[in-house]
C-alpha cells in the first residue's frame, strides 16, 4: 500500500454528519457540508450528503469543479467571496455564492444573464470576526442593490465567527444577525430563505438552550470531518475524531547512540535539536515533511515524541522497541494539517467503508430527496 497516505473512514464521516444533522434538525437548522478541508474530495462530500447534509459548500472553485466532475449535482455554495476574474465559472458550477462586494455581484449577474440563469446571492455580514463581511449599517443598501439586479436573487444573509478572531458567537450576536434578516426583509420586501449562523464554532450556541431565532443553516466542516470544536479543540460528544488518519513510513532508525558532532556550537546545527539516542530512546526518520502537511498539527502515536521536521522529513523519538525501516506510523491531524495533507500531491487517499452501492442515488438526488435518506 502506498505511503504516505490518508485513510478516510467514510462511515465515520457519515456518522458525524448524521449526528449533527439530527441534533440540529430539532432546532430548525439545516447542515451545509463544507468540503474545503478535504480539498473537495467527492467521496467525502458524498458521505456528508448520505449523512443528511442539505447541500455542500467550498471556498475554492477548483474544489467545486472536482465535485462537479465526479458527477455531484446537489446544490453547491461558494463560501469565499468570488474572485472577480472567476465570475463566469462561479455562475456555471455554483448555485449560490457568499458575497461582500457590489462589483463582484454585478459581474455574477452579468454572467448569469449571459447563461440565461439566475445566481443566488447570500450576503456575508461582519459581526465581529473581522475577516470578511458587509458592515451591518451597509447591509440594507447592498441588499436593495441585489434585489434590483436581474440575473441574481437575494437568497439570504450569513455571518462568520471565530475564524480570524477566535471568538465564538454568543446569543446577542446571533440575535443581532436575526434582527438584520428581518430588517433586510422589511426594506427589500422579500423573504430571506437562508440565515446562516456560521461554521463549526457556532455549534455550541446552536446546541444550547437559547432560541435559534431565524438561524436555519450552519456550514460545517471541522465538526463533521474531525469531530472537534474548532475554538476549544475538544471532542464533540458522540462524534468520531479519527475519520482521517495519516500514515507515514519509517525510512531510517538509529539503533546506535548518536552523539552530536564536534562542531555542535554551530548555530545551524543547534537548530536541528539533535537528539542523541540513549539506551531508552530511538530516533526515527519518516518520509513526510512540511511539503506534505503542517507537521506541527500531527498528534504523535503514544510512546512517540516530535523532535523536528524539514520539508521532506519528520524526526521523532520513541521509548518503545524501535520500528524497522519500512514500518508504518499512524497520526491524527488537526484541521490545518488535514487540509494541507488532502491537497498534497504525494499523499494518496485510501477510502474505507465506501458505500458505493448508494452512490448513484445519493449523488444524483436533489437536496429534498437527500433530506429523507
Ligand atoms: C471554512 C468555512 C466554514 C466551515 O468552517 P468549519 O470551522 O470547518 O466548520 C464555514 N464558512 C466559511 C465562510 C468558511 O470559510
Amino acid at each position: 500500500m502506498s505511503t504516505p497516505r490518508i485513510e478516510v473512514d467514510l462511515s465515520k464521516v457519515r456518522h458525524n454528519t448524521q449526528t449533527v444533522v439530527k441534533r440540529l434538525e430539532k432546532r430548525g437548522i439545516n447542515v451545509t457540508g463544507v468540503t474545503k478541508a478535504s480539498c473537495g474530495n467527492p467521496n467525502v462530500a458524498e458521505a456528508m450528503l448520505c449523512g443528511g447534509a442539505l447541500g455542500l459548500a467550498d471556498a475554492r472553485l477548483s474544489n467545486v469543479q472536482r465535485l462537479r466532475t465526479a458527477g455531484l449535482t446537489c446544490p453547491i455554495t461558494l463560501i469565499r467571496t468570488p474572485m472577480l476574474s472567476q465570475a463566469e465559472q462561479v455562475v456555471q458550477i455554483c448555485d449560490t455564492s457568499y458575497n461582500t462586494e457590489i462589483v463582484v455581484i454585478a459581474a455574477l449577474a452579468a454572467a448569469a444573464i449571459r447563461k440565461n440563469t439566475v445566481h443566488d446571492i447570500i450576503l456575508m455580514v461582519e459581526m465581529g470576526d473581522l475577516r470578511e463581511g458587509i458592515l451591518p449599517e451597509n447591509l440594507a443598501t447592498i441588499a436593495q442593490y441585489v434585489m434590483r439586479l436581474p440575473g441574481v436573487a437575494l437568497k439570504g444573509i450569513g455571518s462568520n465567527f471565530a475564524c480570524l478572531s477566535g471568538i465564538p458567537p454568543n446569543a446577542s450576536k446571533m440575535a443581532a444577525l436575526c434582527d438584520l434578516a428581518t430588517e433586510t426583509e422589511g426594506v427589500c420586501g422579500t423573504f430571506l430563505k437562508t440565515v446562516s449562523g456560521g461554521g463549526s464554532a457556532s455549534l455550541p450556541w446552536a446546541l444550547g438552550r437559547q432560541s435559534k431565532g431565524r438561524i436555519n443553516d450552519l456550514r460545517l466542516g471541522e465538526a463533521i470531518l474531525l469531530g472537534v470544536d474548532p475554538v476549544t479543540g475538544d471532542q464533540i460528544g458522540g462524534l468520531y475524531t479519527d475519520a482521517f488518519t495519516l500514515v507515514a513510513e519509517v525510512i531510517e532508525t538509529d539503533t546506535e547512540p548518536v552523539f552530536p558532532p564536534a562542531n555542535f556550537g554551530d548555530p545551524a546545527l543547534v537548530r536541528l535539536h539533535l537528539v542523541p539516542n540513549s539506551g531508552h530512546t530511538t530516533r526515527l526518520l519518516l518520509a513526510i515533511g512540511y511539503q506534505d502537511t503542517d507537521v506541527s498539527g500531527l498528534s504523535m502515536p503514544s510512546g512517540h515524541t516530535f523532535v523536528d521536521a524539514t520539508s521532506d522529513h519528520l524526526v521523532i523519538c520513541t521509548n518503545r522497541s524501535p520500528l524497522p525501516v519500512g514500518a508504518e506510523l499512524r497520526f491524527q491531524m488537526n484541521y490545518k494539517a488535514l487540509m494541507q495533507a488532502m491537497a498534497a500531491p504525494d499523499i494518496d487517499t485510501r477510502l474505507l467503508h465506501d458505500r458505493s452501492s448508494m452512490r448513484s442515488r445519493d449523488i444524483q438526488g436533489t437536496s429534498k430527496d437527500l433530506a429523507s435518506v
